[in-house]
């Protein structure tokens, strides 16, 4: 190399020393990690911004709002399990997957409206009960559930504390009433039931209904004490329902023409309409003893159990408008025909 040129650079190598000394910086913009820097001489000023962290979502990690840089991990969705109406869903973001599965409908029941297995919700109402009302022989009972909605009716004899023997032939009882010529004096009678027969009829003077039967009931009552011989004696007889003992006097009719009581019985949910007929007769007095023989005919719905005939005291006053449990009964005597 010749000397000048050596002298030349070594000039030129000054003078660039020289500008650097005196140059205008370049500054470019400061990012997160770096301060503003002049891009000549790398000289920097102020602070790094720092990143602007986004919290993460989801599906992506803590994300810079400016660089893009990230850290961390995406979490995943924070799935909650469907329900009857909203499918699997992100408790964080509200994203969804998958259907909502509907509702699980269980059938309407007498007490419940259909609902749903899974949440609980109804629709529609409960179908209410199928019963027919209770009645003596039968609870109310729901066909569909087979709840028992109200027990069996008690009968009237029940309610009233009034105390029927079934009939039972051949038996005898103290049957006490007055004296025909002076109320003051009593007697007693001893009471034999002689006959309980049950038929058809004869389709004369029982006829012969479907579904029906008659009841043949005959008392024979021997009087044979002093008071019966010296005054005579006066039975009273009554008819009466063991269920039902308004029913019974309240639809009772007498057709003089026939000689025939009628009265309903309601047996089972049907009503029938039933007849009955009275003979009664003294065999007279002999070695001071009197037999008085009394037949109740009763046309009845055939297995009817509540019908009761009775004997009573005739010095008991029966006003008209009272009922059996109106009267004291403490002399009388029932007989439930089954
Ligand atoms: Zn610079
Ligand atoms: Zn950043
Ligand atoms: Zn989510
Ligand atoms: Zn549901
Ligand atoms: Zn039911």
């Amino acid at each position: 190399m010749k000397k000048q040129t050596i002298i030349l650079a070594m000039l030129l190598a000054l003078l660039l020393l020289a500008a650097c000394g005196q140059h205008e910086h370049q500054w470019e913009d400061a990012t997160c990690t770096e301060p503003e820097t002049c891009s000549v001489c790398g000289e920097t000023r102020g602070e790094a911004l720092g990143h602007r962290w986004r919290s993460a979502g989801c599906d992506e990690p803590e994300t810079c709002a400016r660089c893009g840089e990230t850290r961390g991990e995406a979490p995943g969705h924070d799935w909650q399990d469907a329900t009857c109406t909203e499918p699997e869903t992100c408790a964080r973001c509200g994203e969804t997957r998958g259907e909502a599965p509907g509702h699980d409908w269980q059938d309407a029941t007498c007490t419940e409206p259909e609902t749903c297995a899974r949440c609980g919700e109804t629709r529609g109402e409960a179908l209410g009960h199928e019963a027919v009302p209770a009645d003596y022989w039968t609870a109310s009972v729901c066909s569909r559930c087979g709840e028992e909605l109200a027990p069996k009716l008690t009968p009237d004899f029940v309610t009233y504390g009034l105390d029927a023997h079934f009939i039972e032939q051949g038996k005898t009882y103290d049957y006490k009433t007055r004296c025909y010529e002076d109320e003051s004096y009593s007697t007693v009678g001893k009471a034999t039931v002689t006959r309980y027969d049950v038929t058809p009829g004869d389709g004369e003077t029982l006829e012969i209904r479907d579904g029906y039967s008659w009841r043949i009931v005959t008392f024979e009552v021997v009087f044979d004490d002093d008071n019966a011989y010296n005054f005579g004696m006066s039975p009273s007889i009554t008819r009466e329902d063991y269920y039902d003992i308004r029913r019974h006097d309240d639809t009772l009719d007498y057709d003089e023409e026939t000689g025939l009581d009628s009265f309903d019985v309601v047996y089972k949910g049907e009503t029938y309409r039933c007849y009955s007929f009275l003979e009664n007769d003294y065999a007279g007095w002999s070695d001071h003893s009197n037999t008085w023989t009394c037949t109740f005919y009763i046309q009845l719905p055939d297995d009817y159990d509540g019908m009761v005939v009775g004997l009573r005291n005739r010095s008991i006053v029966w006003p008209d408008d009272a009922y059996i449990f109106d009267l004291d009964n403490s002399d009388t005597l029932f007989f439930r025909l089954n």
